[in-house]
């Protein structure tokens, strides 16, 4: 396994459009974040992890993070948080992979 296997959580660089899609539907539809009190009322799509939804176009402020307690971060076994300011899981996770592969 190598090194883009182990931080593409979500399997992406192996599945179709479609399959890609109906996953992106899964994580929105399990997503804590609005419940969360960072999350700002009406932002869409949430799932801010999953690497084509984005980072928020609305929330400026961090608060607190509801994704640990979220049953996709355990199930998909992520490592970050923040995922609506900082990036989803894949983007935060080459951020630090970078300097490693460089260095
Ligand atoms: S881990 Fe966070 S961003 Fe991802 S689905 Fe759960 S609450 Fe939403
Ligand atoms: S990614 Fe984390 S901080 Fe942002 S809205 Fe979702 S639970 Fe809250």
């Amino acid at each position: 396994m190598g090194k883009y296997d182990m931080i593409d959580k979500f399997d992406l660089d192996t599945m179709t459009d479609e399959q890609t899609k109906k996953k992106q539907d899964y994580v929105i539809k399990n997503c804590k974040c609005p419940s969360c009190t960072t999350y700002v009322k009406g932002d869409n799509p949430v799932g801010y992890c999953f690497p084509r939804v984005g980072t928020s176009k609305k929330i400026q402020w961090e608060k607190d993070c509801l994704c640990e307690t979220c049953p996709i971060y355990k199930e998909y076994d992520l490592n970050h948080t923040y995922y609506c300011t900082r990036c989803s899981e894949i983007c935060q996770s080459l951020k630090i992979q970078v300097p490693e592969i460089s260095g």
